[in-house]
């Protein structure tokens, strides 16, 4: 099996077997992202897909316990090939627990409900949804073509029809003049979707994308870590999504914080003013990916 260019998959999928199902991403407009620039974005053919699960099987079937599909926005593919995947999936990794995929919330609104269902359960146990923001200004200025409704809808539906969600929020994209909207219309998201996960990252951004030549036009305001750190309390002080396992324990965080809202919400804080206190801080060096 052959991957196409760089793989991406959310750090908890670092033991899973990745398939690619489509190349790039369907969207590639975010301004702080460069993931799948230099992919042309298209499905992959179904023979293509069989042969590599295939030949995964085959070689090393029996130990996959995950299987990840890739790459940006996997849920695209029509559901009567996602659930072919799904079937081969079962029938032929005896111990899979689950497989994953990345989903934006136009796939998961395109979907029927039946057709979400029939996903759960064909096996589908989660979408990772990059919400990035719930401030609908910033979504706009960053080019991600969702409003917050439509990422709040779609994460009620997946819900609804069984399938866990996990939701990734990026500090830092309001810069220092939207720290607040950015933190408390994220929150709101959040409080709103009630996720089964939900996680923030800082941004970090590689110099060939649109948004770092923002910052270089003077145009944009990258956070301190000092602001980075306020973002997140004004986050966590709004938060009200009982059960939601949170993480920010990212390579590009400045301090790690992991817990379950509402209830690890004080000992977060916590943490969070110790390290602004002493500055403890994850050093840039380290959080460079
Ligand atoms: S952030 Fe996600 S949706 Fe946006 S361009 Fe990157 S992979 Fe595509």
């Amino acid at each position: 099996m052959q991957y196409e260019g760089d793989v991406y998959r959310p750090p908890s999928e670092a033991r899973s077997l990745i398939i690619q199902v489509t190349i790039g991403c369907s969207h590639n407009t975010c301004t702080f992202c460069h993931m799948y620039t230099g992919k042309q974005f298209r499905i992959r053919k179904r023979e293509e897909i069989l042969a590599d699960l295939e030949e995964c099987s085959r070689e090393f079937g029996k130990y996959v316990r995950r299987v990840f599909f890739a790459d940006g926005d996997a849920l695209i593919v029509k559901t009567p090939l996602l659930l072919e995947l799904l079937a081969y999936v079962k029938d032929h990794f005896p111990n899979v627990e689950r497989v994953t995929a990345y989903g934006t919330a136009s796939d998961v609104l395109r979907k029927s409900e039946e057709e979400l269902r029939a996903l759960a359960n064909a096996g589908l146990e989660m979408v990772y949804l990059g919400a990035e923001s719930g401030d609908d200004e910033i979504l706009l200025q960053i080019k991600k073509g969702q409003t917050a409704a439509e990422l709040i809808e779609a994460g009620r539906k997946l819900k609804r029809c069984g399938i866990k969600t996990s939701v990734t929020l990026i500090s830092g994209l309001g810069g220092p003049e939207g720290m607040e909207k950015h933190a408390l219309g994220s929150a709101k998201l959040i409080n709103e979707m009630n996720p089964e996960y939900a996680a923030i990252l800082s941004l970090q951004l590689r110099e060939d994308s649109p948004m770092a030549q923002e910052v270089l036009r003077g145009e944009r305001k990258l956070l301190t870590a000092d602001q980075t750190v306020e973002e997140t309390e004004i986050f966590l002080n709004a938060i009200d999504s009982p059960g939601t396992i949170f993480r920010s324990n990212h390579a590009s965080n400045y301090v790690s914080l992991a817990g379950v809202f509402n209830d690890d919400i004080p000992e977060m804080l916590e943490q969070l003013e110790d390290a602004k206190a002493r500055h403890r801080y994850r050093p840039e060096w380290m959080r460079e990916l």
